[in-house]
């Protein structure tokens, strides 16, 4: 066996939101040379098949409704395969520092004396597009939200409250648990027919969704059976959707 010359490093990179062949040119090549990846729960896992057959491929993936590997665990993996195996690739679903927790994993690495690289991921509200829905539009939505449905303590944003009284989109990251509550949000404030979508697996073969008006959220994901990991696209941008004819 040759050695390897351990210089710890550790690449935080973005899968993208479904799709492997979104990942970045620069996620791949560094896909190609990892010795060792650390692979969340929505990072497709077709994108191991580019690492080498020797690169170890861990999963370390938290599921929203069943087991996780604390975040000190995935933190203790990061410096001892660092320093053992050298160039580690942190890899998660979409952009590792929208609702990801990459940065404290950069922060710790780099606290630990290992050197660090970001790249970023196409996050999954950019696969709108793929239901023929614009995130802004220059008549109907001057901007974007991205809010979080599950805070720390599991509650809901209250930022909410102050992005619907705004003419930006918003959209909602693991906010499949609180739906009712979000719709019954927009409900409280006359606003229950704003235009709304849910989108589960966007850009993955299975991609499903649902587009109709807020206040009718919780039917829609009932009626169309929709669960995690999925989007929740409200504002006018969403009534888009269907007028784009081929
Ligand atoms: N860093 C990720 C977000 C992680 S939080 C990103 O940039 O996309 C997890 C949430 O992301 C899920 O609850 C869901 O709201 C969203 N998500 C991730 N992948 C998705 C997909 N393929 N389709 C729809 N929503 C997705």
């Amino acid at each position: 066996m040759k050695n390897i010359e351990i210089h710890a490093e550790l690449f935080v990179l973005g899968a993208g939101p479904g799709d492997p062949d979104l990942i970045t040119m620069k996620g791949y090549k560094v896909l190609q040379e990892a010795n060792v990846i650390l692979y969340d729960n929505l990072a497709n896992k077709e994108l191991l098949a580019i690492a080498r057959d020797d690169c170890e491929k861990i999963y370390v993936g938290k599921q929203p409704y069943g087991s996780y590997t604390p975040q000190e665990t995935i933190h203790e993996m990061i410096k001892h395969y660092a320093f053992t195996k050298d160039k580690v690739v942190r890899l998660k679903g979409g952009d590792p520092f929208i609702f990801g927790r990459g940065f404290e994993e950069i922060m710790y690495a780099r606290a630990n004396g290992i050197k660090t690289h970001f790249i970023p991921g196409i996050t999954s509200m950019q696969a709108s597009g793929f239901e023929d829905i614009p995130l802004t539009h220059r008549l109907m939505s001057e901007g974007v939200w991205m809010i979080t449905g599950t805070k720390k303590d599991g509650s809901l944003s209250a930022d909410l409250r102050l992005a619907m009284q705004s003419n930006a989109t918003v959209v909602i990251y693991m906010g499949m648990k609180q739906i009712t509550t979000i719709a019954e949000t927009y409900i409280q404030e006359q606003k229950g027919s704003t235009p709304a979508a849910i989108i589960q697996n966007a850009s993955l073969p299975h991609q499903k969704s649902a587009i109709g008006l807020v206040k009718d959220l919780p039917n829609m994901a009932l009626e169309n059976q929709l669960t995690y990991p999925a989007i929740i696209i409200i504002g006018d941008v969403v009534s888009l959707h269907g007028q784009a004819m081929a």
